[in-house]
């Protein structure tokens, strides 16, 4: 466990500015860009990004898709569409698992070596903010755990009061 806190880093800021080698956007359904960091993701990589989202053409929940990162500092962007919550009755927290495990797993079979989060599904999605928190950490060292890659991972936080929950929850769990 030790050794896996090592690999993640927790950061507050704006995902588009990392220079990591993927991050990840927190999609809908259609790929087409939306708002919140979708939008952001694809304003500051350029329009090439929503052709390459439309060639793919959509994304099942739970599930994730790459692209190149254009004009991002990040090389790819691992589009993946978390779950609408509502309630918790239908599959939310399985599916919100997932696509933490889905991009993990499309980061290793493409070797790239640092990923980073924003907090899927907490936005307009409306998922509570220390139930995603718990499940990205638990799915993220689970991955780590059993894998050599990625080799970093780094959640990226919109604002100080969600940082400070993934501090806090790593911590707890060091
Ligand atoms: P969802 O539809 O999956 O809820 P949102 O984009 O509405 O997606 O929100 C997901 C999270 O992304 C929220 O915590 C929001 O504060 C955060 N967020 C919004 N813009 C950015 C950005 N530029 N970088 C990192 N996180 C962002």
């Amino acid at each position: 466990m030790e050794n896996q806190q090592k690999r993640i880093n927790v950061v507050r800021g704006d995902i588009t500015r990392l220079a990591v080698q993927a991050i990840v956007n927190a999609a809908n359904t259609t790929l087409r860009g939306g708002g919140g960091v979708d939008g952001a993701i694809h304003r500051a990589a350029g329009p090439q990004l929503l052709e390459a989202c439309l060639e793919i053409g959509g994304c099942p929940t739970g599930e994730a898709r790459l692209t190149r990162g254009y004009h991002l500092p990040a090389e790819y962007v691992i589009h993946t569409v978390g779950p609408v919550y509502s309630g918790g009755r239908r599959r939310e927290a399985e599916l919100l698992r997932s696509c933490y495990h889905e991009s993990l797993k499309l980061a290793a079979q493409n070797a790239i070596a640092s990923i980073a989060f924003p907090c899927i599904s907490t936005g307009a999605y409306g998922y509570p903010k220390e139930e995603a928190c718990e499940i990205a950490i638990s799915e993220v060292i689970a991955w780590l755990t059993a894998h050599h890659s990625p080799r970093t991972v780094t959640f990226c936080c919109f604002a100080e009061e969600d940082a400070e929950l993934y501090r806090r929850r790593l911590a707890e769990i060091a």
